[in-house]
């Protein structure tokens, strides 16, 4: 199954989680930790999670904001401690699988099958950092501390943290199995939950072509990264989940982290780009469904899937082009009627627009819920 066996990292991977796996029932026999000890191990799950997501995966893999060398220390002290290799490799990594998605140069594949993608592809050795793929991250001094010292910064983090916690609550045996082997085991599947789960279960509004999906329940697992097939289109938002209500704590971390100054040039999808990568993804499902149903109506239906389509399309285009219009002419500060008559021509735009879409959805869940029938 493995071209090449990498046996440090999977003897480490197998061995730690039977005896966690082992250990743990005699542990709680024999312990009650305290609700601090819970507190703890969840505070340092949420810590070095994000420091994976916000800092690993949209920090350094797909520069969706700017930060300074100081909160780069930060995310690379936490993401040592997560045990995930450093920031470099994982970075590496991550741009082929975005770059190669679903193809035999992923390095985790879900077309390899869900435990492959999951966790079997760390126990395959792994390919030589291409310099040409992570140029920028090579030139970052602390980034390149990180990498040529992974093992030392790893045990390091782990083993302070682990003292230190277990001086402050009085419970080294907690700190040992609880706030360190539970909470790496706990952070490790979830992160893998991100190539397996996160390309397997769930739908595609934003592309049908590739294996990543979007799902709410990953999302509360992956502290905000289950809308992955938004991510697989939009890779260098600083966002998943782009709704308010959607679970993405990572995007909650980084617009806080902003509002104090920490970090700063968060990219974000104009929601006109996005809205249009909906309408159009949505009208070739909903014109491949319509072929299938051969007992409706199909040409109506389809010249009206296109008819709404075009015309939101339009509408959206439009819109953008008197925004930018109307921002021109504030910055060339011209007459106050000028800018008011714009401004009732915006409004009046985006009325047109509220009602196209929801007429769109509606005809979308009319059409999803007709059932191809089978063929006599
Ligand atoms: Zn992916
Ligand atoms: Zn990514």
């Amino acid at each position: 199954m493995f071209k090449e066996f990498n046996w440090g990292p999977a003897l480490f991977l197998i061995i730690y989680q039977v005896l966690l796996l082992v250990s743990l029932p005699f542990y709680f026999t024999f312990n009650f930790p305290s609700i601090w000890m819970w507190a703890a191990t969840i505070t340092l799950l949420y810590l070095t999670g994000l420091s994976i997501t916000a800092g690993y995966h949209r920090y350094f893999s797909h520069r969706s904001y700017k930060t300074n060398p100081f909160m780069e220390t930060i995310l690379l002290f936490f993401g040592s401690m997560s045990v995930q290799g450093s920031a470099l490799r994982w970075s590496f990594e991550h741009r082929l699988h975005h770059a190669h998605v679903d193809t035999d140069e992923d390095p985790y594949s879900i077309k390899k099958g869900f435990w492959y993608a999951h966790f079997l592809w760390l126990m395959e050795k792994p390919a030589n950092i291409d310099p040409k793929i992570v140029p920028d991250l090579m030139k970052n001094p602390r980034i390149m501390f990180q990498d040529r010292y992974y093992g030392t910064c790893a045990i390091a983090s782990n083993v302070a943290v682990f003292l230190l916690v277990g001086w402050l609550l009085n419970d080294f045996w907690g700190a040992f199995f609880l706030a360190s082997w539970t909470r790496i085991f706990l952070l490790h599947h979830f992160t893998w939950f991100i190539n397996s789960l996160a390309h397997t279960w769930g739908d595609k509004p934003f592309c049908q072509e590739q294996s990543a999906v979007n799902n709410y329940v990953i999302s509360l697992l992956t502290f905000g990264e289950g809308y992955h097939n938004y991510h697989h289109v939009f890779a260098n938002d600083y966002r998943n989940g782009i709704r308010w209500y959607h679970f993405d704590p990572t995007k909650w971390l980084i617009w806080t982290l902003s509002k104090l100054g920490l970090v700063h040039h968060l990219k974000q999808m104009d929601p006109s780009v996005i809205a249009k990568r909906m309408v159009m993804e949505r009208k070739n499902l909903l014109l491949d469904r319509i072929h299938q149903l051969w007992y409706v109506k199909s040409e109506e239906l389809a010249d009206k899937v296109n008819e709404i389509s075009e015309r939101i399309v339009a509408e959206l285009a439009r819109f953008n082009q008197l925004k930018e219009h109307y921002r021109k002419l504030q910055r060339e500060q011209v007459e106050p009627s000028t800018l008011d008559n714009l401004k009732s021509e915006i409004s009046r735009m985006k009325k047109n627009l509220k009602a196209d879409w929801k007429l769109w959805v509606e005809l979308s869940r009319n059409i999803m819920r007709l059932k191809p029938l089978p063929t006599l």
